[in-house]
């Protein structure tokens, strides 16, 4: 969309801002308007949610997956070591990331119902609610009554990233696999919420299509769920892409200054939803975002199974058709992961930088220290 400067004021200074004035405000003129959308994303962080950053860990419970999606490491035509972790792996690995300090914790798996069944994620629910208040899920979509068990086993937030909201471009990097249908992952933060996930996570993958128009998507979707899914707590992401196994290229570029506009101007059309950034962005720009609109950040991530502790290490294989290809020999190799990081900073690091920004590092989040 055109914008003009005066428009960009005009929308700045509007007290609610509507969907048309979120579009203005990414507009590549609101770049020079970048200094008061910080200051106004700043203030209205502060008011809404307090100086606090909440932390959380991604454990990954197994790379398998049916899918293939040209941009990820686990499609299943990737070549790769392979694991599933069974539940003592899973407890040993969120015991470790206990000890570091997270008491939430993002449960996430490539889907793959050979591996990954229902049974298999409801008992990981049960046996890490023993010690983590906040579980979060990130894994396959399904049904309604598929969540159900998932949800009365402890956990409370479902993460489902639409990836790309452009239908074109979903259809070319979505091959194989049931994650071709697009209507289908589009509607499932509805059926998680129906099942009782109060925490609901949303998001496009940074790269694939054009940004401005994911953007405009995020948050219109975001504006229908808060209308529709009212009881739920609401976090945005708006993750770029990273180097994986398959050696995927991004579609379109997004540049530090425009992922900080795109933080912002989220901030400004949806003052109380919550905005989550990642370790795949880098240090300096993590801190520098810290104080305009994010939420929540993860802290020294891993994104293979078994990365914090080398769990399941001795079971790695291939996999192919579904069929498990064992190694011709051992390997001291680990799991392959998701993606590769770009913040390499420990927990404690994450938490003492985010101390000397001003902010309070928050483990354990308040709902779920309230209702425990
Ligand atoms: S993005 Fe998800 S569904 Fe697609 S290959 Fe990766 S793990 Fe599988």
């Amino acid at each position: 969309m055109q914008a003009s400067k005066d428009s960009v004021e005009r929308s700045l200074n509007k007290k609610q801002l509507e969907l048309i004035d979120f579009a203005r405000l990414i507009s590549p003129v609101a770049q020079d308007c970048l200094e008061p959308m910080g200051q106004q994303a700043q203030t209205l962080t502060r008011q809404r949610f307090g100086k606090v950053i909440r932390l959380f860990a991604p454990l990954y419970l197994s790379n398998e997956c049916i899918n293939n999606c040209s941009y990820c490491g686990f499609s299943r035509d990737n070549s790769i070591l392979r694991v599933t972790l069974s539940i003592d792996e899973m407890v040993t690995e969120a015991r470790a990331l206990a000890e570091q300090g997270f008491r939430n914790i993002l449960l996430v798996t490539g889907e793959h119902p050979r591996f990954v069944s229902e049974c298999y994620l409801r008992d990981c629910v049960k046996a890490l609610h023993k010690f983590i208040p906040g579980i979060s899920l990130e894994i396959g979509p399904m049904e309604t009554e598929g969540y159900q068990p998932l949800a009365a086993a402890g956990a409370e937030g479902l993460v489902v990233y639409q990836e790309t909201y452009d239908r074109p471009v979903y259809s070319e990097m979505h091959t194989a696999g049931p994650k071709k249908d697009f209507n289908w992952r589009l509607t499932t933060p509805e059926r998680a919420y129906e099942a009782g996930f109060r925490r609901l996570g949303i998001g496009a993958l940074l790269g694939l299509g054009d940004w401005r128009w994911e953007a405009l998507c995020v948050a219109a979707h975001a504006q229908w769920l808060l209308k529709h899914c009212w009881k739920a707590q609401l976090t945005i992401s708006t993750p770029r892409l990273r180097p994986c196994a398959g050696e995927f290229e991004p579609l379109v570029n997004v540049s530090d200054t425009e992922l900080v506009q795109l933080t912002c101007a989220l901030r400004l059309l949806l003052p109380d939803t919550g905005i989550a950034l990642s370790t795949r962005e880098p240090a300096h720009l993590r801190n520098g975002l810290m104080s305009l609109g994010i939420t929540h950040m993860s802290a020294g991530s891993h994104t293979e199974p078994g990365g914090y502790t080398g769990a399941g290490r001795e079971k790695l294989h291939h996999t192919k058709r579904g069929q498990i290809i064992a190694l011709a020999e051992h390997s001291s190799e680990w799991a392959t992961g998701q993606f590769d990081i770009a913040d390499e900073r420990s927990p404690e690091e994450v938490a003492n930088q985010i101390s000397r920004a001003g902010y309070e590092p928050v483990w354990k989040d308040w709902d779920s220290a309230l209702t425990a």
